[in-house]
């Protein structure tokens, strides 16, 4: 992309309404346009990362065998009045009248929707175990938006949910979650600790929330520092393997932590050494839950088991929160000058700077540049604007490509460019082939 040609409305000044420092940057990079309180655009560089964030979770859905689907965000009120959260919900549902008199709704959340097509369709235990997911926007008419993605009102989540047989079954699908979960966030470049949480509207008794350790986050988390040593990292796991994804979730939910719901300060100090024992706060991107026959029961879905018996399936739920996760992203990956993106999820690849628009030569090895990126696979974005060098370099920080490859006719009187990490700020100076050659080599394996 030519940036020349590109749509980044980038602003000056610091918004004033925004009070944390990922909203402020959103706002600032041209991410995101506020609609309404809660409600956003999706400018075309937010777009790209809400899209890059997409696409790895449903990468990272299909690899444990589930299976994605599109339900639609308006449900008929019928479906939930069956379960009976018609009325439990309360106010932070959008409740809509259509010309026809009939109660409708914007999707909360799909327990109800999902287990009615399960019930449509399924009939045997022999079609079991099913999880089914999508990527949807969801509505929830918080009290209080805030924190720009963080708390909206509209928001994307990914919910998929499990059907099994027995409570057995529906256990090993939570621990499945679990593991492709600590996967999803790994790979964006984020640490996401599971803890043991409440259940919420949703209900239901086993449950854990994913949390990124964040100043900022609205959950006050209690945590046995050790737990922050954890990786999943590249290990090879069989997700149909019982006894594999058991293993991991007691590894990573073994140690003391909990969101302030579920918080007990005596077993805190029973279990933790004072040196280990950590207060701090979170930033929610996940939960899992385990909630049996909640919904299976009063809506009818079950299926024959071996013995012919009609028997409710077992269920849970599952989200994760892609928009809010651009937040969180953000506050745990920025510097006083702008974004820093994980290269996981970065909008563009790499960034061009021409310092000198115009000169034969500095034009001609950026366009080289561009074209070898291209041909790499991979997405640059090229400052080809008439300004000045600060002002491209400003906007480069601001947006926080991992890398940047700067082109000016000094340089290049000895063939060289210039390789710079947003990260560590270092540069390194190479050939544009060498150049091309490192940027596609640190894209390799992602
Ligand atoms: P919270 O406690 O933050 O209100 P929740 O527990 O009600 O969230 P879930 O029903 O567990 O939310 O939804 C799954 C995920 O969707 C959450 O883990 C969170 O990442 C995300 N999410 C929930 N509410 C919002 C919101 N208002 N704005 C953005 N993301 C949200
Ligand atoms: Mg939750």
């Amino acid at each position: 992309m030519r940036l020349s040609r590109y749509f980044l409305p980038v602003l000056k000044e610091t918004p004033a309404e925004a009070q944390i420092v990922s909203h402020r940057l959103m706002l600032r990079a041209g991410m995101i346009k506020q609609e309404s309180a809660g409600i956003y655009a999706w400018l075309p560089m937010g777009y790209r990362v809400l899209r890059r964030i997409e696409q790895i979770v449903h990468e990272e859905q299909q690899r444990a065998g589930h299976i994605p689907l599109l339900m639609p965000t308006l449900q008929p009120a019928d479906l939930w009045q069956e379960s009976g959260r018609y009325n439990a919900y309360g106010p932070e549902m959008l409740r809509i009248r259509d010309r026809h008199d009939r109660d409708m709704l914007y999707g909360p959340t799909n327990e109800e929707m999902i287990t009615d097509i399960f019930r449509s369709y399924v009939r045997s235990y022999k079609d079991l175990p099913l999880t089914l997911y999508h990527i949807q926007w969801k509505f929830r008419d918080e009290i209080r938006p805030r924190f720009g993605v963080m708390r909206g009102r509209e928001f994307l989540m990914k919910d998929g949910y499990n059907f099994d047989l027995t409570r057995e079954d529906a256990l090993h699908a939570y621990n499945r979650h679990l593991v492709s979960y600590l996967r999803t966030y790994e790979r964006m470049g984020l640490q996401a600790i599971p803890m043991r949480a409440e259940s919420g509207p949703i209900g239901g008794d086993d449950t854990h929330e994913f949390l990124v350790l964040a100043e900022t986050g609205e959950s006050e988390v209690f945590y046995d520092s050790e737990i922050t040593d954890l990786r999943f990292g590249d290990r090879e796991i069989d997700y149909d393997d019982v006894a594999q994804c058991r293993a991991v979730l007691e590894e990573f939910t073994s140690r003391y932590a909990r969101t302030d719901d579920t918080h007990d300060a005596a077993v805190f100090e029973a279990q933790v050494p004072e040196a280990r024992r950590r207060q701090a706060r979170g930033i929610e991107v996940g939960q899992i839950f385990y909630f049996g026959t909640k919904y299976s029961e009063p809506m009818g879905a079950t299926v024959a088991d071996a013995d012919g018996r009609q028997v409710p399936v077992h269920m849970g739920s599952h989200g994760i929160g892609v928009s809010r996760l651009l937040g969180a992203l953000i506050e745990a990956n920025h510097d006083d000058a702008g974004i820093i993106w994980p290269e996981g999820v970065t909008p563009f690849h790499c960034g061009i700077v021409n310092l000198k628009q115009g000169d034969a030569a500095t034009d001609a090895a950026c366009d080289g540049l561009y074209r070898g990126l291209v041909a790499k696979g991979l997405e640059p974005l090229y400052d080809d604007r008439e300004e000045r060098a600060g002002g491209k370099f400003a906007t480069m920080d601001l947006i926080g490509l991992p890398w940047r490859i700067t082109v000016g006719p000094r340089g290049l009187k000895t063939g060289i460019v210039e390789l710079t990490s947003r990260r560590t700020g270092e540069s390194e100076e190479l050939t544009p082939e060498l150049a091309v050659a490192r940027v596609a080599e640190i894209y390799a394996g992602l």
